[in-house]
């Protein structure tokens, strides 16, 4: 089964609400708006792996997107395939054009046929993950699992060299279609080694309730205050910053869309940008409200919960 479902990552979902909401002229745009497509690129990647392994979801227990604090520092994970034996980690990697490993000095590079950029080298990455996850397991008291790795091309169109030894990255590297069979693979090959049978499911379940939300103060790391984030409903269609309140919803002047609800993603950009709650004061001035009447309607009816002592609303 899935116990745990890939969500767009919470520092691209800051990025994506704040970029609509900056001056033409903010300085950081241009990198926010680089950080983002990369960012956009390696999710849409994790989801294409997702789609293949999801293959396995009936006999397997899948973790998507683990996140573990393991020896003071945080290791992050793609996918966790959990088997009766075994553990795989499956890293997803997107890139475009050719990349080609290079056995002998550990190092990744891809090629576009002009320019050579380098990269981190895959195969260390993981290895780096399964010693953290193995350690994580011992140190939560769980038994000593066979931990085994591979890295997912997302783009069937990546071409894949090796520099070495070829078969040795073969075992570990491929498109995201073989990795399926892969894993079905290596169990086979391990059935007959294995003695104990591990309890996937509980297992699994121990790790999905240790698992922390990667997060990202992107406020700091791009110098935005909360001046810069201008208020307004932004509209679902043409992206207007600015839709005008009309009696049961909101309108767009420039492509005249009329929307009901548009100013839910406004309150939820607030909450993910700002504060993690919102007054009816605030509310007024986010929504551009005019009357504070309307702003407590839309909050009441928004799905957030109102918290008397603080006189402020939150989400559920
Ligand atoms: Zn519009």
């Amino acid at each position: 089964m899935n116990m745990k479902l890939r969500t767009k990552p919470r520092p691209l979902q800051k990025l994506d609400a704040a970029i609509p909401r900056l001056s033409p002229h903010f300085q950081q745009l241009p990198a926010m708006k680089e950080d983002a497509a990369i960012q956009q690129k390696g999710f849409s990647g994790e989801l294409k792996v997702d789609y293949y392994l999801d293959y396995l979801a009936t006999n397997y227990t899948i973790l998507q997107d683990v996140y573990l604090r393991v020896n003071g520092k945080n290791v992050q994970i793609d996918s966790l395939v959990l088997s009766q034996q075994a553990i795989y980690i499956v890293d997803s990697k997107n890139f475009n054009d050719t990349i080609t490993f290079d056995t002998t000095l550990k190092q990744m590079t891809r090629s576009d046929g002009k320019v050579d950029k380098g990269f981190e080298y895959p195969i260390t990455q993981v290895q780096n993950q399964q010693f953290h996850l193995q350690s994580w397991l011992s140190q939560h008291n769980l038994p000593s699992i066979p931990i085994y790795y591979f890295v997912a091309i997302s783009e069937p169109s990546t071409i894949i060299k090796v520099h070495g030894d070829t078969e040795a990255i073969g075992k570990i590297v491929a498109h995201a279609a073989r990795i399926p069979s892969m894993i079905m693979e290596k169990e086979q090959q391990i059935t007959e080694q294995s003695v104990n049978k591990i309890q996937d499911g509980k297992i699994g379940k121990i790790i999905l309730n240790a698992c922390n939300v990667f997060d990202m103060d992107i406020n700091k790391k791009f110098s935005i205050k909360k001046m810069d984030l201008l208020p307004g409903v932004i509209c679902t269609e043409c992206g207007l910053l600015g839709m005008e309140r009309v009696y049961g919803g909101w309108r767009c002047r420039r492509c005249n869309m009329f929307s009901k609800n548009a100013h839910l993603n406004a309150i939820s950009d607030y909450l993910l940008l700002v504060k993690p709650y919102i007054t009816n004061r605030e509310c007024m001035r986010f929504l551009k409200l005019s009357s504070r009447n309307a702003a407590t309607r839309i909050l009441s009816k928004s799905g957030l919960i109102y918290v008397e002592k603080g006189r402020y609303w939150v989400k559920q």
